[in-house]
């Protein structure tokens, strides 16, 4: 399918590996020019030279902190004008609901709700201008269906959901789309890792506690960045204007639930 795409040009935050790398990698194939952010250097400037050659884009790399102001401006002076706009950052860390003070809260705040507001804030007047706008808010599973341990999550990503379900109404009749992608476990270093606290935390090797897991799963596996950037970059398409302020949930079943 042409996803009409072709020639656009996307910034997708938290880019070198995992969920956002698959997005990049899905609105590359479809002909979008990128501007791809990470913490580290080294693995961004891989990632951005494999695109370059696979897909004959244009990739424009910046290495900085998405969830800091500073970080912020940088995104936004490269980024200027773009017409789509995929947010996403690290998860906050898992722990215990008594243990969580307000500091922690703030962090989770800042990271996972104000910085993709902040970003759809400064880059969605130029593309109501243009009459023509995608953005998609990698968020997660949590949000539907609470994972305990994840309050932090939880809590954040709720925050910026709301956002969304009413910014998204208001913006549909400029062109521009907002919806959320709400991930269950994908195979990245984020599920690595969750995995390992596991394993440490019951004494079990590390395939049995991803079989474990995947056992709960209806699919029985988890997901791939590639099906994840599939969904991202069907969202950005043409074809995707009148899915407005929706929460797509990518999951392999896993949230038990008529609708
Ligand atoms: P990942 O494999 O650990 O990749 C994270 C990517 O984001 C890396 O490129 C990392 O590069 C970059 N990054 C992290 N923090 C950043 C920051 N502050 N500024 C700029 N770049 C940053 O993680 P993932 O699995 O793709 O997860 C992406 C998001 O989806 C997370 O919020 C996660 O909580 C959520 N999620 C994931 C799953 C899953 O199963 N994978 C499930 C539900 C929700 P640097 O470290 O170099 O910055």
């Amino acid at each position: 399918m042409d996803l009409g795409i072709r020639g656009k040009r996307a910034l997708v935050c938290a880019s070198s590996k995992g969920l956002g790398l698959g997005c990049a990698e899905a609105l590359a194939e479809a002909g979008v020019d990128l501007v791809m952010n990470a913490r580290g250097a080294e693995a961004l400037e891989a990632a951005a030279a494999d695109i370059r050659a696979r897909f004959g884009v244009d990739v424009v790399t910046v290495a900085c902190d998405v969830t800091t102001a500073e970080g912020q401006e940088k995104l936004l002076s490269a980024a200027e004008g773009v017409d789509i706009l995929v947010n996403n950052a690290g998860g906050p860390p898992p722990g215990l609901w008594s243990d969580w003070e307000r500091d922690d809260f703030i962090a989770a705040l800042d990271a996972n709700m104000l910085t993709p507001i902040t970003l759809m804030k400064a880059m969605m007047p130029g593309m109501i201008e243009k009459g023509w706008g995608r953005v998609v808010n990698i968020t997660s599973q949590s949000v539907k269906a609470p994972i305990a341990v994840l309050g932090l999550s939880n809590s954040a990503r709720a925050g910026l959901t709301g956002y969304v379900a009413g910014t998204a109404r208001q913006v549909a009749e400029h062109g521009v789309i907002i919806n959320n992608i709400l991930p269950g476990i994908h195979d990245t270093d984020r599920a690595l890792s969750l995995d390992t606290g596991v394993s440490q935390q019951q004494g079990i090797d590390l395939t049995q506690a991803r079989a474990n897991r995947e056992a709960t799963i209806p699919a029985r596996r988890y997901g791939t960045r590639q099906e994840f950037g599939a969904t991202c970059a069907f969202l950005c398409s043409q074809h995707a204007g009148f899915i407005v302020g929706q929460n797509i949930l990518l999951d392999g079943g896993a949230t038990n639930a008529t609708l």
